[in-house]
């Protein structure tokens, strides 16, 4: 990435001590998080030695707690899932079991 000051190429580096942008005024929890995924991974930023400015992207990507979120909803959609599955097994079985009880059943008996 070119300084947006003095145009010169900037050197790519990280923060990993920042990890939200926090407006004047607001409380930290407001800020703009910074880093990506659980694990709070860093994304690159870009130094100008020169103007002594920094630049740092603020990622697409899901904060801390989105990220949290985000793993909750799949975890949630794959009980759901698991459960779907149990069911129709059980339903199967079920079917499968009421057959043979009805074969097996003595046709005399009433
Ligand atoms: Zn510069």
């Amino acid at each position: 990435m070119d300084c947006p000051f003095c145009g010169k190429e900037m050197k790519e580096g990280r923060i990993p001590s920042g990890d939200r942008w926090v407006e004047d005024g607001q409380d930290a929890w407001e800020g703009i998080p910074l880093t990506t995924g659980l694990l709070g991974k860093v994304p690159k930023s870009f130094y100008c030695p020169d103007c002594r400015q920094i630049v740092l992207p603020v990622p697409e990507k899901a904060g801390f707690m989105e990220a949290v979120q985000q793993k909750i909803d799949a975890a949630s959609e794959k009980i759901e899932t698991a459960q779907k599955q149990w069911e129709t097994r059980r339903n199967q079985t079920k079917a499968q079991k009421q057959k043979k009880e009805f074969g097996s059943k003595d046709p005399w008996e009433l």
